[in-house]
């Protein structure tokens, strides 16, 4: 069988390393890949907004099938121009329809999708530019902290957490203002929720689903979450407080009725969701929907899938996940993400990685780093995900950052604290 998978993060490349890992697969291809999903396949160097050179690709080297790494291509509809060309029209994309794909590219969608489902979730009002007056209301019926989040995908930065309500007016004011262009047009204002964060993927056939290991992420760039909120620093599998009880609320309240709701809305999933969860007393309620893996949680979240990743993608294409099995590594698994200093704000690139030869405890999945003069340098601010086995958690981040000492890239940074608060 042959794939085209798409992307060029360390999610894509933990993705590209379990792929390359089934016996189903004759060839994989990566667009556009990273240095290290060249060790995994054939780097193709195609953006994954080109729709029309992708199915071309497609065409021409006889692809099996489309696995979708980021959300971009998803919410601009991937699937659909897929399945509306005569050329690919039977091969099959693994990530939702472009209706599918809303539940993360609108916040508004997703939380009148939870409402229509009876789904836990905070309590929460949408506005846009003809509201405002009725959203600075709404803000004074409710409790500090205030959240505002912008209805469109703005790359993690669109949700604003404000401690008083003048600045949640004020920024409400300038959210509806075009503050993040179009995708603040609509603003969603919502209770805060205060708990522990958790984060659980699922596969589906639109009918079926099979829950993959849950895992915990570190979003801020400071130890003890502090400071700026980056793409993410670490991730942590299991989660301890996701016992099976707990798992079994999340299935019943929420995942269930997830992929019923889709199915009783027509919308066409063939795909992973995620879904972003908090832990209030507890109860999982969700914050979010993703309409694709996280990442770093990938980097994760991979090493404890111990069944072939293909049969399960094959199962989503033919519709029968049910008849597939999916097993788990006991062990903890865990990643730590090796930053460019400075990020997330201002940063260099260009600069040599060395010392990735070295590391023998760990796994090496690439983020951003490109190949210049033959020579492995940094080329985005998550730089390399450093990921472990191991006995318990605490064994895993041991190796992980030993590991991680061995790479060396100027103003390499890391967070030292990762899956230290379970
Ligand atoms: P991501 O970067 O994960 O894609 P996003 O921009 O899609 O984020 P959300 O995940 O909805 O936005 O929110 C970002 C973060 O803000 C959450 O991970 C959570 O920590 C915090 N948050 C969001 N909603 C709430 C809430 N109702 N109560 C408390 N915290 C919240």
């Amino acid at each position: 069988m042959k794939i085209l998978l798409l992307g060029s993060g360390g999610r894509e490349h933990a993705l590209a390393w379990k792929i390359a890992q089934s016996e189903k697969v004759e060839k994989l291809f990566i667009a556009p890949g990273n240095a290290g999903t060249a060790n995994c396949g054939e780097n193709v160097p195609i953006g994954v907004n080109e729709f029309e050179k992708l199915k071309s690709f497609v065409t021409e080297n006889s692809i099996d099938m489309v696995v979708v790494g980021p959300e971009d291509p998803l919410v601009n509809g991937i699937y659909d121009e897929f399945k509306n060309d005569i050329r690919t029209k039977d091969i099959p994309v693994i990530g939702p329809s472009k209706a599918g794909a809303t539940l993360e590219g609108s916040k508004d969608f997703a939380k009148g999708f939870m409402q229509r489902h009876n789904i836990p979730t905070a309590r929460y009002k949408t506005f846009d530019g003809n509201t405002l007056e009725e959203g600075l209301d709404f803000l004074e019926t409710l409790k500090a902290p205030y959240v505002l989040k912008a209805d469109g995908l703005c790359a993690g930065k669109g949700v604003l957490i404000l401690p008083t309500l003048d600045e949640a007016k004020k920024e409400l004011k300038e959210m509806l203002g075009g503050m993040f262009g179009n995708a603040s047009a609509q603003v969603v204002i919502e209770e805060f929720l205060s708990g522990i964060e958790c984060s659980v993927f699922v596969l589906t056939d639109g009918k079926n689903y099979k829950i993959l290991p849950e895992a915990k992420d570190y979003k801020r760039i400071g130890e003890h979450d502090t400071g700026l909120n980056t793409g993410g620093m670490g991730s942590v599998t299991p989660v301890p407080f996701a016992t099976k009880e707990w798992m079994r609320k999340v299935e019943d309240r929420i995942i269930r009725p997830t992929v019923e709701g889709l199915a009783e809305e027509n919308i066409e999933y063939k795909g992973f969701i995620f879904f972003g969860l908090i832990n209030v007393g507890d109860e999982p309620m969700v914050i979010e929907y993703n309409c694709r893996m996280g990442d770093p949680e990938t980097e994760s979240v991979m090493l404890r899938l111990k069944s072939d990743i293909v049969d399960l993608f094959e199962g989503v294409a033919k519709g029968d996940l049910d008849k597939r099995t999916i097993e788990f590594d006991e062990r903890a698994a865990v990643c730590v993400m090796l930053v460019s200093g400075g990020y997330p704000r201002e940063y260099k690139k260009g600069y040599p990685i060395k010392g990735i030869e070295n590391v023998e405890g760990s796994i090496v999945f690439h983020s951003g780093t490109s190949v210049k003069d033959g020579e492995i340098v940094t080329s985005g601010g998550r730089v390399i995900a450093v990921s472990s086995y191991g006995r318990d958690k605490a064994e895993a981040l041991q190796k992980s950052f030993e590991e991680a000492q061995k790479i060396e890239f100027t103003d390499k940074y890391f967070r030292r604290d990762i899956g230290q608060d379970l």
